[in-house]
């Protein structure tokens, strides 16, 4: 998987990607990371890259040329002029509010481009001839489209095999099949007063497993209304075992305590 930045702040990008996991993995190969300074490709003398909006209004706006040279050089060397265009996101407040199942899918690329805009974002006509898909990271509005990037590189590069050292960790967290992931508790047995749950301490992993889906449940159901209703659509198998278990045990239990009110009658 390569990362090809298009920014006017390429070390913001470098610097701010390459420790711990992601910056493992870079080491390593596994993903690369390009950050292209937009700025070194504009034709303008002073080495201008923006200038005012047309019909007024507040701030500046990126101009079509450096940002469109930018990225011809980034795909040209790409594809040496062969092959599919490489995916180029956009990073907008006005676009699709980014998802784990978005990460997902963008970590099938072998190449990613992203456009980090800035000041009040970039003339409309370049968006129009280059970009493919149109990213927010949520209803708010950030100053430039390098954090932006950054959140969305951090969590492609996870769903890339062998980023993560062991695969389950990105299988079975948040978002992984709508739920949110179960608490976790790591040692000691007891802090504040606090125990781990006793199922956890069990060492019987279908309970476990059991016990983290209900807290999982839960948890979705209180926080995310949303995802929880989502998942209840596609699992309706789930409640009519959990109701015939439950049954089977109540009819375990009635007839245990008829056997002990027979016995003590007897008695
Ligand atoms: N005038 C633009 C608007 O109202 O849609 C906002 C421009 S913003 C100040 C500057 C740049 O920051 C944008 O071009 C974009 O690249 C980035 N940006 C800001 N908020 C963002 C968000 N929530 N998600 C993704 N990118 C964002």
């Amino acid at each position: 998987m390569n990362f090809h930045v298009l920014t006017l702040f390429p070390e913001m990008i470098l610097q701010g990607l390459d420790t711990s996991i992601i910056g493992r993995a870079m080491a390593k190969n596994i993903i690369t990371l390009e950050a292209v300074n937009i700025r070194d490709y504009t034709t303008n003398k002073h080495k201008k890259v923006d200038d005012y909006p047309y019909g007024g209004g507040a701030g500046m706006l990126m101009q079509a040329q450096p940002v469109y040279d930018a990225w011809k050089a980034v795909v040209e060397k790409i594809n040496a002029g062969k092959g599919k265009k490489p995916r180029v996101i956009y990073l907008t407040p006005q676009g699709k509010t980014f998802r784990q199942s978005m990460a997902r899918e963008f970590a099938e690329e072998e190449n990613l481009i992203f456009l980090c805009g800035h000041y009040e974002g970039i003339d409309e006509r370049v968006l129009e001839e280059i970009v493919t898909d149109y990213v927010s990271i949520g209803d708010y509005v950030l100053t430039g489209g390098e954090l932006p990037t950054m959140v969305m590189i951090d969590a492609i590069s996870r769903m890339v095999p062998g980023v993560l050292s062991n695969k389950e960790s990105g299988e079975s967290e948040s978002f992984s099949n709508y739920l949110l992931e179960y608490p976790q508790y790591s040692r000691p047995e007891i802090w504040h007063e606090k125990r781990v749950p006793e199922v956890l301490l069990s060492g019987d992993h279908k309970k476990v497993e059991e016990w983290r889906l209900e807290q999982s449940l839960e948890r979705t159901r209180k926080a995310r209304s949303d995802l929880y209703e989502k998942w209840v659509e596609e699992n309706q198998d789930y409640f009519i075992k959990k109701a015939k278990k439950e049954a089977r045990q109540r009819k375990k239990e009635q007839k245990k305590k008829a056997a002990s009110e027979k016995n003590t009658c007897i008695l």
